[in-house]
Parts: C-alpha cells; sequence; structure tokens
C-alpha cells in the first residue's frame, strides 16, 4: 500500500501568506471602498530591460531557425554563460573556474535541492528569522522532529538568533553543527554581513568541517563597497562553502526564472577528496533536473553583456530608491526600522511592542497596507515586521503617506 511522506505533515508553514490572504479577504469584505496598498511580498514588478528582453528574442529566434535550434542543453548549463559567470566572479577578484557553477531555474530550488546531496543525519543551523525554504526542506528530508506551535521552533533545528543586539547577524554556534545557511543581504530582515562576521563562520565550518550554504540572492543590491556579495571573498571560504544566486531580484527574473549554484571543486566534508561534493551536485542535477530553458540562457548572457550590467543596475536603484522613501517615512513617525539600505527590505520594529499580527491588522485597518507579519520567517521574527522595496513608485510613494498620515502610534 503507497503511503505519503509524513514529513510533509510536520509542515507548519504555508501559514504566513494564506493567512495574510485571508485577512486582506475579510478587510476587503467589510470596507470595499477602502485602496490597498501592498508592501508585502518580494516579487518584482518592474518591466525588463531592453537588452534583455533582446536576448530572450534572440533566443526563441535561435529555436525558429532550423540552423541553430537546439533541443536539451547541458544539465549544468550553457557552456559560454558558465564561462561568462566565472568571468563576473573573477572580474571581483573571486577565482573559480566554469565548472565550478551549475546553471538552474532559480535559487529557491537549488536552495531546497541542495540539502539533498548532504547526509540524512547533518545537524542544521539557519538564521531565525530567515527565508523558509531552508526550514521547509529540512523538515521535508526528515532532518527535524515535531514543530512546537508553543515556542515555534521544531524540534532538532539549531535556531540562530539575529537580533537587534547582534545587529541581525547570529553568533558563532556553540555548538557542532554539520550544515549552516546564511543569507545576506537577508531576506527578511536586510541585514547584510560584514568580512569580519563571514569569516567567523568560515573558521568555524573549518574547524568543525560544516558546510555553509550561502544564500546571496541580494547580492546586486548592496552598494557599500566594504560588504561582501559573495562568500568566496572571505578566505578559506571555498573549502567550506557553497553558493547560491539568481537573477531574480537582480534583473527581474523572478517568473522568468534562472539561476545557479556554485560548488568550488575545492569544497570537501567528512570523508571526500576536493571535486567529489561538486561531482555529487552534478549528479543531483543530471538525475533530476534538464537544464535551464534555453532562450532563458540566452536572456541571462544579455544580462552580462555591458548594456545588460548598466540596465540591470538602474532597475536595482530604482527599487533601492523605493526603500529610500519608506526608510525615511517609517522613521520620520519615530519607528524604528532596519535594513532598507544594501537590501530591498526594510525591517521595523512593531511601534509599542505589539505582536507582529496585531501590527499587520493595525496597519491594514488604519491605512491600508499589506506587509508581512515577522513571525512568519521564524519565532525571532516575532515583534518585527517586513515592508518590500518591490513596487512601483507611485504606489510605494501612496503606501507611505497613508503610514504617515493615518498610522497612530
Ligand atoms: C527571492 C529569493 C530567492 C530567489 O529565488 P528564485 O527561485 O531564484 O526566484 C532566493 N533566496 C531568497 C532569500 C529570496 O528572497
Amino acid at each position: 500500500m503507497a503511503g505519503i511522506n509524513q514529513n510533509y505533515k510536520k509542515l507548519a508553514a504555508g501559514y504566513l501568506f494564506p493567512e495574510i490572504a485571508r485577512r486582506t479577504k475579510e478587510f476587503q469584505k467589510k470596507y470595499p471602498d477602502r485602496e490597498l496598498k501592498r508592501l508585502g511580498i518580494g516579487n518584482t514588478t518592474e518591466a525588463l530591460t531592453p537588452a534583455i528582453v533582446e536576448g530572450l528574442i534572440k533566443g526563441v529566434n535561435n529555436l525558429a531557425d532550423p540552423s541553430t535550434y537546439s533541443g536539451y542543453g547541458d544539465e549544468q548549463g550553457n557552456t559560454t554563460l558558465r564561462r561568462v559567470l566565472s568571468e563576473y566572479y573573477n572580474s571581483k577578484g573571486i577565482t573559480l573556474s566554469p565548472d565550478d557553477f551549475f546553471i538552474s531555474d532559480g535559487a529557491k530550488p537549488d536552495s531546497s535541492n541542495i540539502q539533498s546531496i548532504f547526509s540524512p543525519d547533518s545537524v542544521i543551523a539557519i538564521q531565525d528569522p530567515a527565508y523558509p525554504v531552508y526550514v521547509d526542506s529540512n523538515v521535508i528530508s526528515g532532518r527535524t522532529g515535531e514543530y512546537s506551535s508553543i515556542i515555534g521552533e521544531y524540534d532538532g533545528l539549531i535556531y540562530m538568533p539575529c537580533t537587534e543586539e547582534n545587529n541581525f547577524f547570529p553568533d558563532i554556534p556553540d555548538k557542532k553543527v554539520d550544515l549552516i545557511y546564511l543569507c545576506s543581504p537577508n531576506n527578511p530582515t536586510g541585514a547584510v554581513a560584514t568580512h569580519k562576521q563571514l569569516a567567523g563562520f568560515v573558521k568555524y565550518a573549518r574547524e568543525n568541517k560544516s558546510v555553509i550554504i550561502f544564500d546571496a540572492a541580494y547580492s546586486e543590491y548592496i552598494s557599500d563597497l566594504s560588504l561582501p556579495k559573495s562568500i568566496f571573498e572571505i578566505e578559506g571560504a571555498k573549502e567550506c562553502a557553497l553558493e547560491i544566486n539568481s537573477l531574480s531580484k537582480f534583473a527581474g527574473f523572478t517568473g522568468v526564472r534562472l539561476g545557479w549554484t556554485v560548488v568550488p571543486e575545492e569544497l570537501i566534508v567528512e570523508g571526500t577528496k576536493p571535486g567529489e561534493v561538486r561531482d555529487m551536485w552534478n549528479r543531483r542535477q543530471c538525475t533530476f533536473f534538464n537544464g535551464a530553458s534555453n532562450i532563458v540562457q540566452e536572456g541571462a548572457l544579455a544580462v552580462f553583456s555591458e548594456e545588460g550590467l548598466k540596465e540591470s543596475g538602474n532597475l536595482v536603484n530604482y527599487y533601492m530608491e523605493n526603500a529610500k522613501i519608506i526608510m525615511k517615512g517609517v522613521t520620520s513617525i519615530g519607528i524604528t526600522a532596519y535594513g532598507g539600505v544594501n537590501a530591498p527590505y526594510v525591517w521595523i520594529k512593531t511601534p509599542g511592542g505589539i505582536s507582529s499580527w496585531d501590527f499587520f491588522d493595525k496597519l491594514l485597518s488604519e491605512t491600508g497596507v499589506i506587509g508581512t507579519p515577522g513571525s512568519g520567517f521564524g519565532p525571532g521574527g516575532e515583534g518585527y515586521f517586513r515592508l518590500s522595496a518591490f513596487g512601483h513608485r507611485e504606489d510605494i510613494e501612496a503606501a507611505v503617506n497613508s503610514i504617515k498620515k493615518d498610522l497612530k502610534i
């Protein structure tokens, strides 16, 4: 008799966005004339830029012509794109070989799939709060116990608190863990790790033979040149870290879909030689994945052209201007806010210390603005609230104006 994977039943998440939708719907029913302003989701809103559209069209045209048509490509990705990516890292002083790059359909799939190449009994450490995928993928693969709704934690997971006191970057674990998920710039807190902070984790990982899974999905939002955009800027990281990134937030590819994972040949774990971990990821991708879309990979090549990089940089600047407007607006009425400078998220401390969900209701009813309760990203997010800078300028301005005018604090 067939059975289901019982681990799915342990999942506590799936609760956040449906609950936001439920409360929003209820509000709309009660006040059909009130206008809603959404600062809730981390989804891009601005159109693809011209050079990139041209690249995508080239990809389509290649398929329309028998002399340039291609079917299945390499599971690891287009050879030219892998080389271009390695050159992009090299241009920033990070030496990686094209063979270290694996092109995929996004950072979310990669960050949930990567756990499958590691031992089922690995001890997992995550930042709290965090992007929910790291936790959920390990719950489904059986690396945790049950979820406790009282403390909001899964048994067996190591939560690394990211608080005001530690500037939202966790302290080094005080016990031995195997896989460490780090995301910088961070979703949801908008915090960016310094060289020194990452160097501390790299040192720990090398001493404990742990692996750092580094999610750099927002790396291009870093404008402060002193902050690292890649874990591989840290000496020794290639032996203990892999990195996941994507064009979703950099070039508006959220719906187009293209990401990559860097597994350096040097990366080793207990009992492996250099290259073996990389071979494992290659094996996983060749078994379960049939390569990213050839059309999309043409679009990705266009992102890394001179014009494409310039246009993508402008796109990032547009969202960061939104972030500035949000930051300025909320702090002008006395709200304490973090992030928003090198990341497209503003992480606000709920005024008066009310709960994340109470603030959600208050903000919605007083201003019509929808944000994301911090507690949805883990117990450490309680008492905080995420505002997203992804949106059209006029919508961001309207939301900020309502907050300034109507929020009672
Ligand atoms: C948006 C986001 C991603 C991107 O995922 P894609 O699958 O590439 O769209 C990855 N990690 C974090 C933390 C994100 O917020």
